[in-house]
């Protein structure tokens, strides 16, 4: 398993060349698509195994059913399911999504602000002993619900850089996450702008079968 750059130029080095390209080839990304945190909270579990636009299509549903607040979300349990249909798996996702409603109403109040205070680390485990929030998803929410300063890992940002040799494909997640963190400066808008155009290089050029690399940015740096 490489974690080591395997490349002679530092890693940091590495990444800020990254950035300044995919940031001049695609512009500020404007993540993460939410107007409130708990909108965002609510995508980032309801994307779990599926593209945005059928999470997208259930947090519309929420909204137009006047439920996008947790509490509401509580109170109406049984609608919960058919609301959430169009983000797949609609059963499970329906008792992930009331279980984080659980969790945020009763051990925060629904309150982002008393959320916000907590020791990251702490918090971070917190959020992992939830039922169905994984690393992934609980990095979202730290980082675009609540504007912590935590790198999130997914599958877009494991096939660009092990494609370019810095590390394997299953490394473990938080070899990962640390090895960014720790060659980036630790700034929650570079992790939120960073990660949004690693999605957006993924989807337009870095595909899971064919790479497009002759129209890629990245292909010389
Ligand atoms: S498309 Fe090719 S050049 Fe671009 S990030 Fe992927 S492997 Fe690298």
């Amino acid at each position: 398993m490489t974690l080591i750059p395997r490349r002679k130029r530092p890693f940091s080095k590495y990444l800020t060349k990254v950035y300044t390209t995919l940031i001049e080839s695609f512009g500020p990304q404007g993540w993460w698509p939410g107007e409130t945190p708990f909108e965002i909270m609510v995508g980032a579990v309801l994307t779990q195994n599926t593209n945005w636009l059928n999470a997208s299509r259930a947090i519309d549903n929420i909204k137009a059913a006047g439920l996008l607040d947790p509490k509401k979300l509580l109170c109406n349990q049984r609608k919960v399911p058919h609301l959430v249909k169009p983000s797949g798996f609609y059963r499970l996702k329906s008792k992930r999504l009331l279980a984080w409603c659980d969790y945020f109403v009763a051990k925060y109040q629904a309150n982002v602000k008393k959320m916000k205070k907590r020791n990251l680390g702490s918090l971070r485990d917190e959020l992992l002993t939830i039922k169905g929030i994984g690393k992934e998803t609980a990095d979202s929410i730290l980082l675009y619900a609540l504007d912590r300063p935590v790198f999130v890992v997914d599958a877009y940002t494991r096939r660009i850089f092990s494609r370019h040799g810095y590390f394997d494909y299953d490394a473990p997640y938080d070899k990962i996450r640390l090895l960014f963190e720790h060659n980036l400066p630790r700034k929650s808008k570079i992790y939120n702008e960073f990660h949004a155009l690693l999605v957006k290089l993924g989807k337009t050029r870095c595909k899971k079968n064919e790479p497009l690399c002759s129209t890629c940015s990245l292909q010389h740096i």
